[in-house]
């Protein structure tokens, strides 16, 4: 590959795990970054906030009153927008109009009883803490027969929507496979029909030795600028041993998890010096009793800042209408993330 080409000449980029295409433009990309960066004046949060429904001890919207949990904390969301028990039915009128129920459970894990803590700010012990929380609503979500996906994400900070600062993240069952999955989960196989190896141990292989997208690892975990990002500063975290889920963790991965959640968190918010926000979550193999040996662990974050705490990407016009298009590389996104320290900024002296 001439990687100075990717660099000074438009192009697309492939995306192997939804097989869509991206657009790269880089009329601003090769030098480094000169633009003014606006710093926003940290949100002064409280420890605990009275009007919080998320703090413990607090009343929620449905009444119900949250235990005085002293680490994680997990609850039915009170505004579910799936629900377990509904009528099932499947329309479909000449193939146009189609329809079908969807049943689901909406779940709120509370990382921690405190309402101005977040990732890179937690304790690795907190962390896989969470994790462990994670793990156990997988596997108690698994069991319900209907349950053939799980999503664990979390959407940090408002312009993300997340309407609440206190540290939560969401988890979605459901029993039909989301369309992104579904997409990946086609890639895989057809990636393993054709190698008969995986796409993302080999992607993982491929960028490990290039180094210019890898921001981050550890002995059980990477975290890179995938080739084929959309977002300014997009991650994948991928596993580097090859498994499919949370269940799938062996001794110690908790820790390496946690450690690596940390330290890109960390980046992430010294990047504009804020609390960055993002949306992210993991992506894990479907929970039908079927057999997913093509299936490789990994998490995305999808962060919508691009040049400072207040200068937002958009996708719009062509976006909408068209595809994805960046204007500035992945690989210069990378080398950014990968000068930041991993000290948080507010715990410099
Ligand atoms: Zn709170
Ligand atoms: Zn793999
Ligand atoms: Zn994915």
């Amino acid at each position: 590959m001439d990687a100075s080409l990717l660099q000074e000449v438009p192009h697309r980029r492939f995306n192997p795990l939804t097989r869509e295409w991206i657009l790269v433009s880089l009329h601003r990309t090769k030098r480094p970054w000169q633009g003014k960066v606006e710093k926003v004046a940290a949100a002064d949060l409280p420890a605990y906030d009275p009007t919080c429904y998320l703090c413990p001890g607090n009343m929620r919207a449905d009444g119900a009153k949250n235990p005085k949990f002293t680490s994680t904390f997990v609850f039915d969301n009170d505004y579910a927008a799936l629900l377990p028990d509904i009528p099932a039915f499947a329309e479909d009128e000449s193939g146009l109009l189609v329809a079908r129920s969807e049943p689901g459970i909406c779940r709120v894990i509370c990382f921690s009883p405190r309402h101005d803590l977040t990732t890179p700010r937690m304790s690795l012990d907190e962390i896989c803490e969470v994790i462990h929380v994670w793990a156990a609503q997988f596997v108690e979500l698994e069991k319900v027969d209907w349950v053939h996906h799980v999503q664990i994400f979390e959407n940090r900070g408002a312009i993300m929507g997340a309407s609440n600062p206190h540290p939560h993240c969401q988890v979605w069952a459901n029993a039909s496979l989301p369309v992104v999955p579904e997409k990946e989960l086609a890639s895989f196989r057809a990636y393993r029909d054709a190698k008969h190896s995986c796409l993302l141990c080999d992607y993982w292989e491929l960028e490990s030795r290039h180094r210019e997208r890898v921001i981050c690892e550890n002995d059980g975990f990477a975290v890179l600028v995938p080739f084929w990002a959309v977002w300014p500063f997009e991650t994948l975290l991928v596993s580097k041993r090859h498994f499919a889920s949370l269940e799938d963790f062996l001794p110690g991965e908790s820790q390496l998890l946690a450690d690596i959640l940390k330290r890109m968190t960390t980046r992430y918010d010294n990047l504009f010096e804020t609390s960055f926000p993002y949306s992210m979550g993991f992506h894990q193999r479907p929970t039908d009793s079927l057999h997913y040996p093509e299936w490789h662990f990994h998490a995305h974050y999808f962060p919508p800042l691009l040049r400072s705490a207040t200068v937002q990407k958009f996708m719009v016009g062509y976006e909408l209408l068209n595809n994805p298009q960046r204007d500035i590389t992945a690989e210069s996104a990378a080398a950014r993330l990968r000068e930041l320290s991993e000290t948080h900024y507010l715990d410099r002296a």
